[in-house]
């Protein structure tokens, strides 16, 4: 095996601020909010261009999707206990057991995740800087994409999965 380099980037605007709430049949936890960080780690070979990947490209990237997590409530949308609806009223309901949640659907993302845990969370933004970064051909010499989330100050969740290639 050659070589590897890696890259890592956690700035303070792939911060998101979001509120969320963990469910599971029989528990839920109330609903309150996190500052989180986002940081991410690229390894594999140099490049010709003298860089693993384009740090430029991993910051756009990652703060256009932490962006659509900013200022919002988090709503898992596989979630096993979890009753989702959008409402024709142009607000999206949530239901657990005998309780209930009203958000304005602008105030509310639902992501393909079943609990917005700090893990769920870094593998979902995982598969969206993935997406984003094969569509544009980004990944040539890349080998280990992790992506990182910190629900507060040293208390952090990672996804880290091989990207092939090299
Ligand atoms: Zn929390």
């Amino acid at each position: 095996m050659t070589a590897q380099f890696s890259i890592h980037v956690a700035k303070e605007n792939l911060k998101f601020s979001a509120a969320h709430f963990i469910a599971y049949p029989g528990f839920r936890e109330p609903l309150h909010g996190h500052n989180y960080q986002v940081g991410v780690r690229v390894e594999g070979a140099l490049a010709g261009t003298g860089y693993v990947i384009d740090f430029g490209l991993i910051k756009s990237l990652t703060k256009a999707i932490v962006d659509r997590l900013n200022e919002r409530t988090i709503l898992p949308a596989k979630s096993d206990c979890l009753k989702i609806e959008q409402l024709a009223s142009g607000q999206v309901r949530v239901a657990y057991e005998n309780d209930e949640f009203r958000f304005p659907a602008e105030d509310a993302v639902l992501i393909p995740i079943v609990h917005s845990s700090a893990e769920e969370l870094a593998r979902y933004i995982w598969d969206e800087l993935h997406q984003a970064l094969a569509s544009r051909g980004a990944l040539a010499s890349a080998t280990v994409l992790e992506i990182s989330v910190a629900e507060a100050p040293g208390q952090s969740a990672m996804f880290r999965r091989q990207i092939g290639a090299a």
